[in-house]
């Protein structure tokens, strides 16, 4: 998709700190980080969001999650936890109209008090 951010990432027409790449996903930091570990999962191919995520992507999400769960290990916040975020649509947030997964962690990201660090 020509105007699509990820897209240029993923070709290469715009720079970002590469984390992972294979054939299907792509995952790279976030460039406004919201957390001390912030890195953005995308698929290669362009699916807008959740939304247009069809049977034949099924694996998609399996493979992003994968990803995260690896960087995670990668990023020492696998033990004391971690969050998979998908926006989707105007009222989450979304602006970037390619599907993605924040992996955000390396910090305490609880909303509330937390029992014990
Ligand atoms: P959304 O709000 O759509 O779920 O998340 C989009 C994310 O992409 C935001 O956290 C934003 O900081 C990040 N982002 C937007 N443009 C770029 C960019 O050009 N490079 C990188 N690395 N991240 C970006
Ligand atoms: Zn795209």
């Amino acid at each position: 998709m020509p105007d699509c951010i990820f897209c240029k990432i993923i070709n290469r027409k715009l720079p970002a700190k590469i984390e992972y790449e294979d054939e299907d996903i792509l995952a790279f930091f976030d460039i406004k980080p919201a957390a001390k570990v912030h890195i953005i999962i995308v698929p290669k191919k362009h699916i807008a969001s959740v939304n247009e995520l069809t049977e034949k992507d099924a694996s998609i999400i399996s493979k992003m999650a994968l990803v995260g769960k690896k960087l995670a290990k990668k990023h020492h916040t696998d033990i004391k936890g971690y969050k998979f975020v998908i926006n989707t649509g105007l009222y989450s947030g979304q602006t970037i109209l390619h599907l993605h997964m924040h992996l955000l962690g390396g910090e305490i990201l609880a909303g509330r008090k937390i029992l014990e660090i």
